[in-house]
């Protein structure tokens, strides 16, 4: 039977992460996150000290690699050749390299096979930017978005939490960047995809995105059946 797939994008701190990964708790389907497969083949890369602009090495980098996730109460865990990876990819290092790395179309297939083939083996949510469009154009598709100062809001809350000292209006002006680069840049940019169901998340509690995903997902199962 064919495995049951949501895909969730949206912009910068739209509460993508969070959402999927509670809604694939609650769903009992896999987390796919897409940006740790590309955070771990930058950390990978600079472990072994090829040149993060260099496509040809990058995409052999890649073909050879074991990417697993691990989904156990409620966390998701990656591994990369055998290795939990799961702290290291978050590391400055690896912020700082991972575009580069990510622009790169050569690298960008092999990985996006490697997703497909997830997608034959699990039920999963996935999100990142181009799960609903170019890795699973198939799949229950969702947009989550909120206003830009709401995001602001949430992203400078979660970095004070962090203990990283930060002003309202930086984050609105960082997010309004963000969403202006990625909405314009040449390789899959942030598009909004026809079919997708817009969710706007800006008067939500993150259990009520949660709520309205799976009951939107469950509507559509039903719809289908
Ligand atoms: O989501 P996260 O911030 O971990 O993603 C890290 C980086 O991986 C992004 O900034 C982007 O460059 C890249 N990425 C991508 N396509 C995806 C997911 C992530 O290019 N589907």
């Amino acid at each position: 039977m064919a495995k049951k797939i949501i895909a969730i994008d949206g912009p910068a701190a739209s509460g993508k992460s969070t959402t999927a990964k509670m809604v694939a708790k609650r769903l009992g389907f896999l987390y796919l996150d897409t940006g740790a497969m590309y955070r771990a083949i930058t950390l990978k890369a600079l472990e072994l000290g090829v040149d993060v602009n260099d496509e040809e090495k990058l995409e052999n980098l890649t073909k050879n690699s074991v990417i697993n996730f691990e989904n156990k109460d409620g966390t998701s865990r990656i591994w990369m050749d055998g290795k939990d990876v799961t702290e290291k990819i978050r590391e400055p290092e690896v912020d700082r390299n991972v575009s580069y790395v990510s622009m790169h179309e050569k690298v960008r297939r092999v990985l996006v096979k490697m997703q497909k083939r997830m997608g034959e083996e699990n039920d999963l949510v996935a999100e990142g930017r181009d799960t609903t469009t170019v890795v699973f154009p198939h799949a229950f598709k969702v947009y989550l978005d909120a206003d830009l100062e709401e995001r602001a809001k949430r992203r400078f809350l979660e970095l004070k939490e962090k203990g990283i000292q930060t002003s309202l209006k930086e984050q609105s002006e960082e997010i309004s960047r963000r969403d202006k680069l990625d909405s314009e840049r040449e390789q899959s940019p942030l598009l909004r995809d026809k079919d997708a169901v817009v969710v706007n998340t800006t008067h939500l509690t993150i259990e009520q995105q949660v709520d309205r995903v799976i009951q939107l997902f469950l509507q559509n199962v039903a719809a289908e059946a």
